[in-house]
């Protein structure tokens, strides 16, 4: 179900346009508009899920999409070898800010620790 005023359903649905990576019917990936790292790329469902603290049960298979989604775009932005990180920020102090359900994968630089 999409939200009609939520970005990630816009760009899940083509409403908005973004540089697709990848997509299916249950999840996209898109290059995030604000890079953090040389590879930045956002994989999201197209249902609308708030975040991963709004998932449920019924996600569960979903969830393991995403990751495994996560996996692939890695592998063909030639990440795998040096290693990348995958995050989901969630709510205020995870530094969410677009309230519908991502997962960053970011390569290309070596990552600190712990983040900021
Ligand atoms: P978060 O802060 O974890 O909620 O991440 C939201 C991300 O969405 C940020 O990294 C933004 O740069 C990115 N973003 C916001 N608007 C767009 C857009 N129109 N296309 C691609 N990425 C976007
Ligand atoms: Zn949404």
């Amino acid at each position: 179900m999409s939200q009609t005023d939520c970005l990630f359903c816009k760009i899940a649905a083509g409403d908005i346009p973004a540089d697709v990576v990848h997509r299916d019917d249950r999840v996209v990936a898109f290059r995030d508009i604000n890079p953090q790292a040389p590879t930045h790329v956002l994989v999201i469902p197209t249902e609308h899920v708030a975040s991963l603290d709004a998932a449920a049960p019924e996600h569960q298979e979903l969830l393991g999409e995403l990751l495994l989604a996560a996996q692939a775009v890695a592998r063909t932005e030639g990440l795998s070898d040096a290693g990348y990180r995958v995050v989901t920020n969630v709510g205020p102090h995870g530094g969410q800010t677009v309230h519908h359900l991502h997962i960053h994968v970011l390569g290309g630089r070596p990552m600190g620790w712990p983040p900021g």
